[in-house]
């Protein structure tokens, strides 16, 4: 698996499984045994998927079966919405996750979303009470307990004013991004700042897959839809964290670094933007 070295060193796969919607023990114990069987070594989770404790639970189990021990792999999760107030309800809300996965650390630790849940996206309030979660992660960060930190779902306009206010340089930017919401300003922004763009939603929640451009270069690759779709992301630099319950997709969206896409057929997949959203919008928080 390869993997891009961050803004302060930490390694981190390129490839991840997401883990949104997996839900119940079996289930999630199932998917990180595959996955970790397939060579994933990175697991993007949250606070808000309410699965922080199933992971932690399986990886603890899972991970001497596969010949692994906690520095091998890269926990990513989410501080969420409604923890953003006071640097000390952020604070717990950060040692909440850490108590769910049942670890010392967490490799990376994101702001979710921008805005805090329940007020409305244009609240003014929003800025303040992002950057006093995004300080009491800067804190964790200091002492250890985050080995990186970034942010979910910041536009370029929240990321400049991150940036003009951060202690700590973000580390990873998670947004959605994939061949119909190609957001090409948010990636030279990151490029240029040193911040690793992380894709969600690379294969459109799966709507992307029966895409016809799509269906056809993996035809002429030999190779299936999802394995286009991230193909095109990774030779972007962009990470990518699919989501998949399917031990068999697991596989397939792992396998990912013996095929290179033409530099035009990288085109023909930008050229297919529409600024199509399948997840959420944050333009208009705050
Ligand atoms: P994805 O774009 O990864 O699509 C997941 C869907 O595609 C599932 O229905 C899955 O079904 C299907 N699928 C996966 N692989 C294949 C394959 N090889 N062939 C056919 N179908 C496939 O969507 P997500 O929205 O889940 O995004 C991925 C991850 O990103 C999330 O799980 C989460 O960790 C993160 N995320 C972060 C957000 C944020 O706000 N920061 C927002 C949304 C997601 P099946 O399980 O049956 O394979």
């Amino acid at each position: 698996m390869e993997s891009v070295k961050l803004n302060n060193g930490v390694e981190m796969p390129l490839v991840g499984l997401g883990t949104f919607k997996v839900r119940g023990y079996e289930v999630v114990c199932r998917t990180l045994d595959a996955a970790l069987g397939h060579g994933y070594r990175s697991f993007d989770t949250a606070a808000v998927y309410q699965n922080e404790r199933d992971v932690g639970r399986a990886l603890k189990e899972l991970l001497p079966k596969h010949g692994l021990s906690r520095q091998d792999v890269v926990i990513t999760s989410k501080l969420g919405p409604k923890s953003h107030g006071e640097e000390a309800e952020a604070e717990a809300g950060c040692l909440q996750s850490l108590e769910a996965l049942d670890c010392e650390y967490v490799d990376l630790y994101l702001i979710h979303w921008p805005g805090k849940q329940g007020w409305r996206s244009g609240d003014e309030r929003n800025p303040a009470w992002r950057q006093r979660s995004w300080e009491a992660m800067e804190s964790l960060y200091r002492n250890g307990t985050f080995r990186a930190i970034g942010v979910s779902n910041y536009t370029a306009g929240h990321m400049r004013e991150l940036l003009a206010k951060c202690h700590v340089r973000p580390a990873v930017l998670q947004v959605e991004y994939h061949p119909h919401l190609v957001q090409s300003e948010l990636l030279a922004f990151c490029l240029a700042n040193g911040i690793h763009l992380q894709a969600y939603s690379s294969l459109g929640t799966g709507r992307l897959l029966a895409e016809p451009t799509v269906k056809g270069l993996a035809d002429s690759y030999g190779k299936t839809p999802a394995q286009v779709l991230l193909r095109w992301a990774l030779q972007q630099g962009i990470g990518v964290i699919p989501k998949s319950t399917d031990p068999e997709h697991i596989a397939e969206n792992a396998q990912l670094f013996d095929f290179r896409l033409a530099e035009e057929d990288v085109e023909a997949l930008n050229g297919l933007h529409s600024d199509t959203r399948y997840c959420w919008d944050p333009r208009h928080v705050a």
